[in-house]
């Protein structure tokens, strides 16, 4: 079952002193690409046994998989965001495309150097607010 999907900052803090997140503010939940499978057990949520299964679909349908990660390995977890694209999303300056693939090799995240246009925006705007914002380049 899908067991988590769009996380608050609020539910990421509380997961961060928890210890189940090293992500402290903000995770890849947060701009809702990534969620979390587990089993179905009786109808209730179980994160035991084998999720090896995940990480073959996931390899299968051009997603990664928290599996694969060495420092904190997350078997229940399947993202759309390469590791070393998380800044710029973090950021707010990147947003993936939709053809953008985070199982290819090369680097995709583009890198802005100008100023952010809203230095005010929050992480709380919906996200076809900042997918706007990261897509439209400022006038010059
Ligand atoms: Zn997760």
């Amino acid at each position: 079952m899908s067991f988590e999907t769009y996380r608050s900052q609020e539910r990421q803090a509380k997961l961060f002193v928890d210890g189940t997140t090293k992500l402290k503010n903000v995770g890849v939940h947060h701009y809702g690409l990534a969620c979390d499978i587990v089993r179905s057990v009786d109808g209730k949520p179980s994160w035991d046994g084998d999720f090896s299964i995940i990480g073959r679909l996931a390899k299968k349908h051009g997603l990664v998989w928290g599996g694969d990660w060495k420092t904190f390995p997350d078997a229940y977890h399947v993202q759309r965001c390469r590791m070393a694209d998380q800044k710029a999303l973090f950021a707010g300056t990147w947003y993936p495309s939709e053809t953008y693939d985070p199982t290819a090799r090369a680097e995709t995240a583009p890198i802005r150097t100008d100023p952010d246009p809203d230095p005010d925006r929050t992480l709380e705007q919906p996200i076809s607010e900042i997918k706007t914002l990261i897509v439209e380049k400022p006038e010059e």
